[in-house]
């Protein structure tokens, strides 16, 4: 991996398993100073030590994203240690679908308060710090890269609070790129279909129209979400890459 990201400090949550934990790895292994945010302490510092002996740096933050109070913190944590903030990935999330009538509220309430609350409480935690960075960094350019999903824009049956989490995920990413791309902050959605992660063990019980969707397809890598990442915040500064659906080759 040619290392391109030298110098530049990167928050990634969902660290600690999945997407967000090969987003960490690939963007460390570029020279990136990692932030690695999630619930699961001993995950991320099995991931620091990985990140360690390839010569990577890395800050493990234990915190529970849907708590502003908690994503305030972690963006202060990440200043302290490391001075500056480049590069957002907000990769958190969790998928609990299935029959509306059986689904417990709580369930619900879980995605909206990882999936949208938690995104939007440490976006907004970590903007003045990127506005700073696109005015005074090396790169002169900063980065959101937000991680929705297909489901955030097609809805499916036995889906709708997962989508909704996601449709306002995609949005809220739009509306944000147009507020602040004149000053250098790029946001950048991604919408991956099924990938091979801990995402579909949340779930409980069968999930017909998941089953109907995605059928026996030959899932995406969490590494070919990571290796997007990539691409997108190594981009020259003039090239901003908006949206990015993802799906398996095989997912109609
Ligand atoms: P995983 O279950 O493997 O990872 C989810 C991550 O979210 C974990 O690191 C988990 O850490 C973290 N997380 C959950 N709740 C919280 C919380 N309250 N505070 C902090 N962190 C939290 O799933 P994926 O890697 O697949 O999911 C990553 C993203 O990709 C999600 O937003 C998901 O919706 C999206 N996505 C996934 C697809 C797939 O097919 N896998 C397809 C489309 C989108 P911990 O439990 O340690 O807190």
């Amino acid at each position: 991996m040619v290392e391109n990201l030298q110098k530049t400090v990167a928050i990634v949550t969902g660290a600690s398993s999945g997407i967000g934990r090969a987003i960490a790895k690939n963007l460390a292994a570029a020279g990136s100073n990692v932030v690695l945010v999630a619930r699961r302490k001993q995950r991320l510092n099995d991931l620091a030590t990985e990140i360690e002996k390839a010569n990577g740096q890395s800050l493990p933050i234990e915190a529970d994203l849907t708590s502003s109070d908690e994503a305030i913190r972690v963006v202060n944590e990440t200043i302290d240690k490391f001075g500056t903030l480049d590069i957002l990935v907000n990769a958190a999330g969790v998928m609990l679908n299935g029959d509306s009538i059986e689904t417990p509220v709580k369930d619900w309430d879980a995605m909206v308060n990882v999936n949208l609350r938690g995104l939007m409480y440490l976006t907004k935690a970590a903007l003045p710090h990127l506005k700073e960075s696109a005015e005074k960094s090396d790169r002169k350019v900063s980065d959101v890269v937000n991680i929705s999903s297909v489901a955030g824009r097609f809805a499916a049956s036995q889906v709708a609070i997962y989508s909704a989490t996601k449709f306002a995920v995609t949005a809220a990413t739009e509306a944000w790129r147009q507020e602040y791309t004149r000053q250098h902050i790029r946001f950048t959605v991604i919408e991956p279909g099924k990938t091979a992660t801990e995402l579909f063990d949340h779930r409980v019980g069968e999930n017909e129209a998941f089953e109907k969707m995605f059928g026996k397809v030959e899932e995406l890598q969490a590494d070919d979400i990571a290796n997007t990442v990539h691409f997108i915040v190594t981009s020259p500064r003039r090239m901003a890459i908006n949206e990015v659906v993802i799906r398996p080759t095989d997912q109609a």
